[in-house]
């Protein structure tokens, strides 16, 4: 065929009619006939999105969700119970198909208390991972009422969107993790406090985020002004889970508990176990702290989280799939270096995290002051062995080191 005489097996459209043509096989396509092919493609993916969803997500019912976190998560038992339930009927809500039977699955948003480096993050983050939907963690310390120096609560979406690399689809499917939730109590009781900035001004601002709505985003971040371009986010599928140390609230549970106790046998529950008493944890215990009854109301799957006790810190340092001694395993091995530590170098490791009460977080920090040099100087030496036992952990370890980590901590 002449060249002039080429055309899109397409439109029909002559190759001088075209800005580009391209030879496949047996037939030609043309650059319009690309695009619109291209844009058909999206629009096929946008409405068998939810097909592709269920096809990821129902695959896997609570009780895998539980495995799979169990591979990362030591203990907290309870919560990864509750938590594989609630992320499975929040999935099975997005997954509706419409129907007219007047029955609505309400969204199950989250709240986990217990104190800080329990895992709280970590549960978010393996769920997102999980479920491969985008994930954002906020602080809720920064968020501040619309005309106040800080964030408003619409940063939240526009972290959101950028952990989904600004696809809407995705980030509305996509999961919020809100740290220090307890942060934003009501503090009403505190007279000194006369304008309240972060309290409930905030709860209130957050209310409508959580129960789903469509909210105008700045894709950038940054207050909203008027000539910037906003992105219209839906938030009627995104799982929301707070997370909070809630510091005090033990105090608010022992005193219903006795108050209970009283209205019944005037003695206190033997069975009380005093050691977790966020066991008992309570919605009225949430408002009693100070979050208005609204927000608990949309957080309405309530679960804690257990202390850390001496197994379970050891077994963080060895167990899960990422443990951070599996991690140092690799990163010797990288330099051709065998790295093992004893048993009881692990148990000293567990024993100073909780004299200095450095909790999960500080075996890392601990590992670090111990491995440093070793890891310093191995490399290029041609050592390929490192064994650290007890007494090589004690030397690397001095008090003033362990001040310094307790001061960070
Ligand atoms: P939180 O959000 O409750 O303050 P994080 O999830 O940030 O705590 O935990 C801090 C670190 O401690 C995590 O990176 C993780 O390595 C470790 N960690 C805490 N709890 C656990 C746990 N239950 N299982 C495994 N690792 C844990």
């Amino acid at each position: 065929m002449a060249k002039e005489e080429l055309e899109c097996s397409f439109c029909g459209r002559k190759k001088p009619e075209t800005n580009l043509l391209i030879a496949g096989l047996d037939a030609h396509i043309c650059d319009r006939c690309i695009e619109q092919a291209h844009g058909i493609v999206i629009e096929e993916s946008k409405q068998t999105g939810n097909a592709e969803l269920s096809a990821e997500l129902m695959l896997r019912k609570p009780k895998e969700i539980k495995a799979f976190l169990d591979e990362y998560i030591i203990g907290q038992e309870y919560t990864k119970r509750v938590m594989s339930v609630a992320v499975y009927n929040h999935y099975k809500r997005l997954l509706q198909p419409p129907s007219d039977d007047d029955i609505e699955i309400q969204k199950s948003n989250i709240i986990m208390v217990g104190q800080t480096g329990t895992g709280k993050t970590l549960l978010a983050k393996t769920v997102a991972r999980m479920l491969n939907v985008p994930l954002a963690i906020v602080d809720a310390t920064v968020l501040t009422e619309a005309g106040y120096v800080g964030e408003d609560v619409e940063s939240i979406l526009t972290r959101l969107l950028q952990a989904a690399d600004y696809n809407l689809e995705k980030a509305q499917r996509g999961i919020v993790f809100i740290d220090e939730i307890d942060k934003i109590a009501r503090k009403s009781d505190n007279p000194s406090i006369t304008r309240d900035v972060s309290g409930e001004g905030v709860q209130q601002a957050l209310l409508k985020l959580l129960e789903g709505t469509v909210v105008n985003v700045p894709p950038k971040g940054g207050r909203k002004h008027p000539d910037q371009k906003f992105i219209e986010v839906n938030t009627e599928h995104i799982l929301f889970i707070a997370g909070g140390a809630f510091d005090g609230i033990e105090r608010v549970i022992t005193k219903r508990l006795n108050m209970q106790a009283i209205g019944y046998s005037s003695i206190k529950d033997d069975n009380v176990d005093d050691d977790n008493i966020l066991q008992y944890i309570i919605p009225k215990d949430l408002k009693d702290f100070g979050l208005i009854p609204e927000i608990i109301g949309r957080l309405p799957v309530l679960t804690h989280m257990d202390p850390l006790d001496a197994n379970t810190l050891r077994a963080i340092l060895t167990e899960p799939k990422n443990a951070i001694i599996k991690q140092y395993k690799k990163l010797f091995a990288m330099d051709e270096v065998e790295f093992s530590i004893t048993e009881d170098a692990l148990d000293y490791i567990v024993e100073k995290a909780i004299e200095y009460k450095l909790g999960a977080r500080g075996l890392r920090s601990l590992c670090e002051e111990i491995l440093t040099e070793a890891m310093f100087d191995l490399p290029g030496s041609g050592e390929t062995k490192l064994n650290v036992t007890r007494t090589y952990a004690e030397n690397r370890l001095n008090k003033s080191t362990l001040k310094k980590l307790k001061a960070v901590s």
